[in-house]
């Protein structure tokens, strides 16, 4: 029988359909699922694909029905699963073997992995995959980390599977070991922000306009004919016309306000933290879910608070939704702004040379915060790529000063009104603290000074690193 070129490890959700768009696309492939009747299932539905399709009920049969040099895609729930097949699958691979895992890993993970293998003939590849089931299933952005010529051997199959964006394919290798699952990483604490900033532009056009959902939905829909056009609004336009089945009410009615969160967009903000680079957008949608977790304790605290009864000033005007369509784009700004700038320090951090315009370049599709934006981005970092930060490219400065107004205006006029916009405000401050010469981190430094003797820098340059202070001072750490 004629070997397999690829082999994958894993028939969920996410591996079932990579698998069929790996055959689809006339690669032939072996499939292993540890619950053998998985296997079984997957290759009954595959219909004319089965051609391409090896299912084997072992992972000795697994391994010998692909052609070595073996590229294996593990496609398994993050963690500790990951290692156990790794365990698994070593004593059947041979040398110059390459293990791919797919998952969701911790990039920290994924670099203990590459050095764990590292005195081994096998090659690792710790690999970021996006799109959910249905990009998977027709075209995924692939964000690869491990050496270039371990890329180079798996290079023609991954780039037939990934989203073309204008015939491009959205896959690419990024850097060493760890960088393709940590660009992941990052990709999803942007989609944390970009997803809880349209979040508040809906709380407020429902709790501080009245807006209903069919309202709603027509204005995303006008939105995503512009400026804001993505797939994230895209969805929600279709999320706000859906009706249920079972009241008839529209469907996001009836969903309880309590968000899930597996762990990347927490991953980012732990290691924006560690590096000291701002994510504040980021932290503050990774917080608003954990907050919307605790719905007990908010009701409880609304029976003792009540909400605010002011709505949006009535003088607001015509051009509201101009505003929170601008507001919503400056937000966006910052959020990505941050993202970029963590993956440029880890970039410094881990020696890994992260090609920012590549990776805004694999996002433009197949991934869930794919949009005509990140063509901006592309854009920005081609033109100007020692930028210390995208909001200084001149397009994006540009756009910031168009539509900072905007984003102040309608932070300004919700926290007046008590409506949470905590990722809109944070990147609304983010950029105002950025953007101004003289801060007022002088008094931090001078408190520092007096209980601690930390001592500080002067403006003028002189060479005095200490108070004086008076009494009292010296007191702590
Ligand atoms: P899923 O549908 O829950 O499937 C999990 C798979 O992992 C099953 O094939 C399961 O095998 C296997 N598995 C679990 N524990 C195992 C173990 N100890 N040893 C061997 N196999 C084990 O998961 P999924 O949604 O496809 O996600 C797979 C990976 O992709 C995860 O890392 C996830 O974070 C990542 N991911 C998911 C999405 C998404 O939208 N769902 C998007 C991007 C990335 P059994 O059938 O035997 O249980």
């Amino acid at each position: 029988m004629e070997q397999a070129e690829i082999g994958l490890i894993g028939l969920g959700v996410m591996g079932a359909n990579l698998a069929l768009n790996i055959a689809e696309k006339g690669n032939k492939i072996a499939v292993f699922n540890r619950t053998v009747e998985k296997t079984h299932e997957f290759f009954k539905d595959a219909g004319a694909l089965k051609d391409k399709i090896i299912p084997c009920e072992t992972i000795e049969d697994f391994v010998a029905a692909i052609r070595p040099p073996r590229p294996i895609i593990i496609m398994i729930k993050a963690g500790e699963a990951v290692d156990q097949q790794i365990e698994h699958l070593k004593p059947y691979l041979s040398s110059g073997d390459i293990m791919i895992d797919a998952g969701n890993a911790n990039f920290r993970d994924t670099m203990a992995r590459f050095d764990r293998l590292k005195d081994t003939e096998l090659t690792f590849i710790g690999m970021g995959v996006s799109g959910g089931e249905e990009g998977a299933r027709h075209g995924p952005s692939i964000m690869v980390g491990g050496t270039e010529a371990s890329y180079k051997r798996v290079e023609k199959v991954l780039t037939s599977i990934a989203a073309k964006y204008d015939g491009d394919p959205c896959c690419a290798w990024l850097g060493e070991n760890g960088a393709g699952h940590f660009v992941k990483t990052i990709h999803n604490g942007i989609e944390y922000a970009d997803m809880q900033m349209i979040a508040e532009i809906y709380g407020v056009l429902r709790d501080g306009f009245g807006k209903t959902a069919g309202e709603m939905a027509d204005v995303f829909g006008d939105w995503n004919k512009g400026r804001l056009n993505s797939y994230l609004i895209e969805i929600t336009e279709k999320v706000l016309s859906a009706a249920d089945p079972i009241s008839g009410k529209p469907m996001v009615d009836m969903i309880l306000d309590k968000a899930g969160q597996k762990g990347t967009g927490k991953w980012s903000v732990i290691e924006s933290q560690q590096m000291g680079i701002p994510a504040t957008a980021i932290e503050a949608a990774v917080a608003a879910r954990s907050l919307s977790s605790m719905k007990g304790e908010r009701e409880a605290a609304e029976k003792i608070f009540g909400l605010e009864s002011a709505s949006y000033p009535a003088s607001y005007g015509p051009d509201l939704l101009k505003d929170l369509e601008l507001a919503l784009f400056a937000g966006k700004i910052g959020a990505y702004a941050q993202g970029f700038a963590v993956m440029s320090a880890a970039s410094k951090e881990f020696d890994w040379s992260l090609p920012m315009p590549v990776i805004a370049k694999i996002w433009r599709a197949g991934c869930i915060i794919r949009s005509q934006f990140l063509d901006e981005i592309t854009k920005a970092f081609t033109e100007t790529p020692d930028a210390a930060n995208l909001v200084v490219t001149p397009a994006f400065s540009d756009m910031l000063k168009e539509s900072l107004p905007s984003l102040r205006r309608v932070v300004t006029a919700a926290l007046a009104a008590g409506l949470p916009v905590p990722a809109l405000a944070s990147a609304l401050t983010y950029f105002d603290s950025y953007r101004r010469g003289r801060g007022t981190a002088n008094m931090i430094q001078a408190q520092r000074d007096f209980f601690g003797a930390h001592g500080f820098d002067r403006v003028d340059g002189a060479d005095s690193h200490h108070g004086p202070w008076g009494s009292g001072a010296g007191a702590g750490a």
